[in-house]
């Protein structure tokens, strides 16, 4: 007889919910004292097994990192299919000079690193709603890259209707197009609205007991379903590149920290890390918590043009602490005190302004032929200025692996601004500019959103 395997419990990081299997933690999204999930364990992948990932498919590894999470929670065969139609495109690892490499994890659908987040966690939902005979109705406010990573992951899935709410002022038109032209389960309302009054309508939602009836959930980057996916590059990187259980240094462009926790996850299970480097743009609450122990958001956050990281309180930080022995809030208050010798002996922080990113795109085009976009410059600015800080670890043996998060069609007038050079277009994108739209303009009311959602999705 088969011996039962125990699931995995999943803990709040506020510690004042029940634990949750994974199940339940996917379809939840947020724990109900408002904490984020966190595995009670950290699965170990021995040394041996991570070396024998050379060479095999992006989806694979994915089956093998993820399949330690969801142990006797679902058959490993369904998983290794989930994966398999997830990641279905190439993550090129570019050399720039000596062992130092851009990851590019911009192949994805809509060319940012969000599609491999979202595409697994939208096929994982989908997966537990057909086991549980349920529906959810996703409700996602966006600046741009979440909604249109979201809307094309789920995008056709049973059992899940999917509303964004965007800004209409406030996306670029080729943003706009990647959530608009899909139709189907994707429903899209522009709001004469800023972003955060578009977020501020979906929190009064999920409050609404008056909406109960609706099965809500969100797909932002609390959600466990989007980390896991998150943990994979890492060793797929590791993988290809490393030899003999050497140590490799990670650059990380970061705004709500949800990559930079993939990261540290992948180093709890086992990867060899000598350094991650956390590099933030203007928003730079995190290098001065990590050097001064004490935390203050920025408030309000300020504007960079690596845009998607224009974050002054990440929400995955208290994910980070939690894993350091701490406890973080969700207002960003210090429970309990986190181990930041250690946090410091694994990470190295900085914070990268927009002159510096926009002189990174320039030299690392004029000196090395590599076409960077401001979010995976600031990754790559960080790295440089850690090497500078720590020549020791400035050998030409060290392997060091940036993150390139967006595809540099996605940013055309500061790329040829700065270069001269006007990127191609991915594959993904094209065509993309002539789809009918399908968009439903609400006022930016309360009102006008519930009504919206009564007459779109009425009472059975
Ligand atoms: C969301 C995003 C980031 C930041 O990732 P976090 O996980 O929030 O730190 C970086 N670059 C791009 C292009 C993004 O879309």
């Amino acid at each position: 007889m088969k011996e039962m395997i125990k699931p995995l419990l999943y803990y709040s990081t506020n510690l004042h919910a029940e634990k949750v299997v994974f199940r339940q933690a996917l379809l939840k999204g947020q724990a109900p004292d408002l904490g984020l999930y966190m595995p009670e364990h950290i699965p170990v992948i021995p040394s041996n097994e991570i070396l024998a990932y050379a060479g095999k498919p992006y989806y694979k590894i994915a089956w093998d990192v993820t399949r330690r999470f969801l142990e006797g929670e679902m058959p490993e065969q369904d998983l290794l299919e989930i994966t398999r139609d997830c990641y279905d495109f190439e993550v090129p690892l570019e050399k720039v000079m000596g062992r130092k490499y851009i990851m590019r994890l911009d192949r994805g659908p809509t060319a940012s690193f969000k599609d491999f987040a979202a595409r697994m966690m939208g096929r994982l939902m989908q997966y537990s709603l057909k086991q549980e005979h349920n529906r959810l109705l996703i409700l996602t406010a966006t600046s741009g890259d979440t909604g249109s990573a979201v809307s094309n992951a789920f995008f056709g899935l049973d059992n899940i209707d999917v509303v964004v709410l965007f800004p209409e002022n406030e996306v670029t038109a080729r943003q706009r197009k990647q959530m608009t032209t899909l139709g189907n389960n994707i429903r899209s309302l522009a709001l004469d609205a800023k972003f955060d009054e578009c977020q501020s309508l979906v929190k009064k939602a999920f409050a609404d007991p008056g909406l109960d009836h609706l099965p809500l959930s969100s797909a932002n980057s609390i959600n466990i379903g989007r980390l896991l996916p998150q943990i994979v590059y890492y060793f797929y990187a590791y993988a290809q590149l490393a030899s003999d259980g050497e140590k490799a240094i990670y650059s990380i462009p970061s705004g709500n920290f949800g990559d930079m926790m993939g990261g540290v996850m992948a180093m709890k299970m086992g990867l060899p890390v000598k350094k991650f480097v956390i590099a933030t743009n203007g928003n730079d609450e995190f290098p001065r918590y990590l050097y001064s122990g004490i935390y203050q958001k920025v408030v309000p956050s300020r504007n960079c043009i690596s845009s998607a990281m224009n974050v002054g309180h990440p929400s995955n930080l208290a994910r980070l602490v939690a894993l350091y022995g701490g406890v973080m809030d969700e207002t960003g208050v210090m429970v309990r005190d986190a181990d930041m010798e250690q946090m410091r002996e694994d990470l190295f922080a900085i914070s990268v302004d927009d002159d510096e990113t926009r002189r990174t795109i320039a030299d690392a085009w004029k000196d090395h032929q590599i076409l960077l976009e401001p979010h995976g410059a600031v990754g790559w600015a960080g790295l440089k200025n850690y090497l500078n800080q720590f020549p020791e670890d400035d050998t030409p043996g060290q392997l060091c692996i940036s993150l390139e998060t967006a595809h540099p069609a996605k940013f055309p007038e500061e790329i040829r601004k700065i270069t001269g050079i006007d990127p191609e277009l991915p594959a993904s994108l094209q065509g993309i500019d002539t789809l009918p739209e399908h968009v439903v303009r609400i006022g930016n009311d309360y009102s006008s959103f519930r009504t919206y959602l009564h007459t779109g999705f009425p009472k059975t």
